[in-house]
């Protein structure tokens, strides 16, 4: 079954780390990308009724709730199986909520990256640890348990101590399911940029070594485990039978249908792009040319990602044995998969794949 996403890209503020077509735009954007986005939907010949929605880009629980309900209601189906929220913890009110559940949002992602102040004031975030277990509770008292935090190993200032504390937060809310980034340093983001280019702002001088980041990441894959919330793909841990049903599709290879700035389609057999821009996608600029998916091929580095591997089939295989022999993949029955140290370094794994 397929999926839709949904990009919004608009930001109370640009965050130091963040790599995504979002921002602070002129409020007056806003209404002509709104108009695009439901012209978008409207004008799409849908092959199929959306199963799972997720609500993403920036920062959408910040939308406008008529306007989103206007764009929800040109989408063909629903009410969905699974329909996520991305949201910014503070950004949660009594009224947003409801108003979310009786869209048929049934899932709500919290962009929390740190409970560790500090660290959250180096990233331009604003919230605190409580604000974050005031949103959880909001949630659960309107009905929706299915709740995510982010983590992000890595930020400016993170310390082994600081990292056990933001797992200690996370544990207490009991949340079913989480995601734990290792920070990503490029050029598309402040903090990475400045990373590259050794500079000090942004904390960039204060960030944890790469064997540190990966150090954080393992043991946040084993006190989660030990919490009985697994990994079930490089970044996302979940309690048996909480996985994201939309990401799943993702790395399952199936379709799914973006609108809005930056959003990427595969119908199952072509792939494109919106224009990543937000000011030239809400004027009209089209998405870049369709590619034909080597689905056969994809999977060895989309599949990959998921912890309970892939069915190989006949290409790669001294690729395969190489990479078992290095002890960065192994046999699982008839499936390889990731070890652990593949895992940390996955993607030298995928570019194996890639050649
Ligand atoms: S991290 Fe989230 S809230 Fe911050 S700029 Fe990126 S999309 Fe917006």
């Amino acid at each position: 079954m397929a999926g839709v996403y949904i990009s919004y890209p608009f930001c109370a503020q640009k965050c130091s780390y963040c790599n995504f077509a979002s921002g602070v735009f002129p409020k007056d954007l806003e209404p002509v990308y709104q108009k695009r986005l439901v012209d978008e939907i409207r004008s799409t010949e849908w092959k199929f009724t959306p199963e799972t929605l997720y609500l993403g880009g920036g920062t959408p629980s910040l939308w406008n709730l008529g306007e989103l309900e206007a764009v929800l209601g040109a989408l063909p189906g629903g009410p969905w199986r699974e329909a996520t929220m991305e949201a910014a913890p503070g950004s949660l009110t009594a009224e947003r909520v409801k108003a979310w559940r009786r869209l048929g949002i049934n899932r709500v992602s919290l962009g929390v990256q740190s409970f560790v102040e500090r660290e959250i004031r180096r990233t331009g975030r604003k919230h605190t640890a409580a604000i974050v277990a005031s949103d959880v509770a909001l949630l659960r008292a309107h009905g929706i348990e299915s709740i995510n935090l982010d983590l992000i190993s890595g930020l400016a200032e993170q310390t082994r101590e600081s990292w056990e504390e933001s797992l200690d937060c996370v544990l207490r809310l009991e949340v079913p399911h989480v995601s734990v980034y290792i920070l990503e340093v490029d050029e598309d983001s402040r903090l990475g940029a400045e990373v590259l280019l050794n500079g000090q702002r942004y904390g960039a001088r204060d960030i944890p070594s790469e064997d540190q980041q990966a150090d954080f990441y393992e043991r946040a894959v084993e006190r989660l485990a030990e919490a009985g919330i697994a990994r079930y793909e490089i970044s996302n841990f979940s309690r048996p039978g909480a996985e994201s049903l939309h990401n799943l599709k993702y790395w399952k290879l199936e379709p799914y249908l973006g609108f809005g700035a930056d959003a990427h389609s595969f119908d199952g057999k072509w792939r494109w792009q919106n224009v990543e821009d937000v000011k030239d996608y809400a004027l009209g600029g089209v998405p870049q040319q369709r590619i034909l998916a080597d689905i056969e091929n994809e999977k060895y580095w989309v599949g990959l990602r998921l912890s309970e591997g892939i069915r190989p089939g006949d290409r790669f295989e001294q690729e395969i044995t190489n990479l078992v022999q290095d002890g960065l993949l192994e046999w699982h029955g008839d499936r390889i998969r990731l070890t652990s140290r593949g895992v940390l370094v996955s993607n030298d794994v995928f570019q194996e794949f890639l050649g």
